[in-house]
């Protein structure tokens, strides 16, 4: 496990998979190997696995303990989820420990007392739900679940379904299920989830993604949800995923955070990155380079 402490905050990464991901070729449309070349550190196993060709991604959500408080950032893909649609194969039924690496970090699912979802994709919400007598419940069962009161907006009547069909399912299964439980805080960009605990708007990748930023005395975080899939978009910023849904609006929302990062020191806090999974952005040239994240508690 990852752990970070942070001012009065600590930040454990929760595994459910670590794997080969995509070739970059698909994932970043207009990528250009070269760049591999130009940054050996994009090559290290832990970021790119060199026989196929493929980034290594993981998929994690992020425990924050902040002021008494269990908050679980993202919640991964789920288990026993139908995913059949050929874009989504990759989390088709899954049977994954996530909530046996949750337990070994000493937290129960009735532990948690605060869901934050960035936004609302097929990795980011599995485990909202799990199933019970045929039907979808919430996982951690004293949980308040945050969801962007825009992005919720976005799946259920605007722009998100026809731009991601194959994302229907995910939001009937893990995320309608929770709001009709009635545990769903909706928040706005600028909301203060806990002191010095904020979100703040990350569009682009979807056009009412949220960051989860911690500022404090003792340091700052920022988990970026998809605004970053892997280090190679810290050296190439203008590298979009082929599913973020505004190009324009996502490299400027990279743009503003790595310059966050690099300007503030900020622990940068991304999704998929392989290990050690987080780090710092520091400014080289004209552009920036990714240090990846030393010292851990455990
Ligand atoms: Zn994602």
């Amino acid at each position: 496990m990852t752990t970070f402490a942070i001012g009065g905050a600590t930040v454990t990464r929760v595994e459910e998979v670590l794997e080969q991901g995509f070739i970059p070729s698909f994932l970043f449309p207009g990528f250009d190997p070269a760049i591999l070349d130009e940054h050996p550190q994009l090559k290290q196993p832990n970021f790119f696995h060199a026989e196929s060709g493929k980034v290594i991604s993981s998929i994690h959500g992020w425990l924050v303990r902040l002021a008494g408080k269990t908050i679980l950032i993202d919640t991964c893909s789920g288990n026993g989820k139908a995913r059949a649609l050929p874009l989504l194969k990759r989390f088709h039924m899954l049977d994954l420990p996530f909530l046996d690496n949750l337990a070994a970090e000493g937290v129960r699912p009735e532990d948690v007392d605060l869901v934050i979802c960035t936004h609302l994709h097929v990795d980011h919400v599995g485990w909202n739900t799990r199933a019970e007598d045929g039907r979808w419940i919430p996982t951690f069962p004293n949980a308040r679940y945050i969801f962007g009161r825009a992005e919720f907006d976005h799946w259920t009547r605007g722009d998100g379904p026809r731009l991601f069909p194959e994302n229907v399912a995910v939001i009937e299964d893990s995320v309608l299920p929770v709001a009709e439980a009635g545990v769903v805080d909706f928040v706005e960009p600028g909301d203060i989830i806990l002191p010095g605990l904020t979100v703040e708007a990350a569009p682009g990748h979807t056009s009412t993604q949220l960051a989860v930023k911690y500022e404090s005395a003792g340091g700052a975080f920022i988990c970026t949800a998809d605004v970053l899939h892997q280090p190679i978009q810290i050296y190439d910023p203008e590298l979009n995923s082929c599913f973020c849904e505004e190009p324009a609006a996502a490299r400027a929302t990279r743009r503003r955070v790595l310059d966050y990062c690099a300007d503030s020191g900020a622990l940068l806090l991304p999704m998929h990155f392989g290990p050690p999974h987080a780090g710092y952005v520091r400014r080289e040239g004209m552009g920036y380079r990714f240090e990846p994240a030393g010292a851990t508690l455990s």
